[in-house]
């Protein structure tokens, strides 16, 4: 099988043999075409290399990680996995502002079943209210300012 280098030089020497008027605007441009796929027929094969070493790289590091989920137990592994998002949708996150010292603070499902939390900067205990009901005051206020 012929190379794209190959090829390319192939078709300007084709494009050289037709021996055109080297003045004329047509000429330039099959010069400046075939010089071009000369180029990209270039470029191909070096990013055709990069890909193979890539290739290489990617194994051994697949490797390494083979050897590593060995180490920690392919359980723990597989609980890393890309599964996670599923459960981050899930699990909604509650933000809550302390009155004291106005430091935000975000919650897991985990933290609000407990209903009080202490704020991390100042120690505050904040007693967690249901805040549901409000979400639909907002959907009618959207409604009426697209009108
Ligand atoms: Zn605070």
């Amino acid at each position: 099988m012929m190379q794209l280098s190959e090829k390319a030089a192939y078709v300007k020497g084709l494009i050289e043999g037709l021996e055109l008027d080297p003045k004329d605007k047509q000429t330039k441009v099959f010069k400046v075409v075939a010089d071009l796929l000369c180029e990209m027929a270039e470029e191909i094969k070096e990013l055709g290399q990069c890909y193979d070493d890539v290739c290489d790289q990617v194994d051994g590091i697949s490797e390494d990680l083979a050897g590593v989920e060995d180490m920690i137990g392919s359980e723990t592994f597989g609980s890393v996995s890309y599964d996670n998002d599923a459960a981050d949708d899930s699990e909604m996150a509650y933000e809550v502002t302390c009155p004291t010292c106005g430091t935000t603070t975000y919650l897991g499902e985990n933290s609000l079943n407990a209903g009080v939390i202490r704020c991390p900067s100042c120690s505050e205990v904040l007693e967690l209210g249901y805040v549901e009901d409000e979400l639909d005051d907002t959907e009618d206020s959207e409604e009426s300012s697209e009108e």
